[in-house]
């Protein structure tokens, strides 16, 4: 899919509206807009990258940076310490809808495992 047709790409560039939580130079989170628990927060890279599939060692930096917000937002949403889930679905098995990678932050409530 070309980036001018990614739904992602298109909230980085501010063509659709999204509650923009965190950013910084590699990384841009917002709210989900279907939330599965009470933060379901969505950390993208600004480069378009289909799936995990496609990381490669030039994204080292990039991948530590959604980890790295997530962790900061955690912390400032008091999820420290109860708990939280990092997520990242890849490809139709794991149920991946949007084809421009996302670490999902998951906190707020009791998250059961194994997932469905
Ligand atoms: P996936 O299923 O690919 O792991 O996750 C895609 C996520 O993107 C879903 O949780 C879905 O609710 C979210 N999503 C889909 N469309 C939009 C949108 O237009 N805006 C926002 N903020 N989230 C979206």
């Amino acid at each position: 899919m070309p980036e001018s047709d990614c739904l992602f790409c298109k909230i980085r560039d501010g063509l659709i509206p999204a509650k923009v939580v965190y950013q910084d130079e590699d990384c841009l989170a917002f709210e989900d807009i279907n939330p599965q628990a009470p933060t379901h927060v969505l950390f993208i890279p600004r480069r378009h990258i289909p799936t995990v599939n496609d990381l490669t060692a030039e994204d080292r930096e990039v991948v530590g940076s959604l980890y790295i917000g997530a962790a900061k937002l955690a912390r400032e949403r008091g999820f420290a310490d109860t708990g939280y889930r990092v997520v990242m679905n890849t490809q139709r098995d794991a149920g991946q809808t949007v084809f421009h990678i996302h670490l999902h932050l998951l906190a707020g409530r009791p998250l059961h495992w194994p997932p469905g």
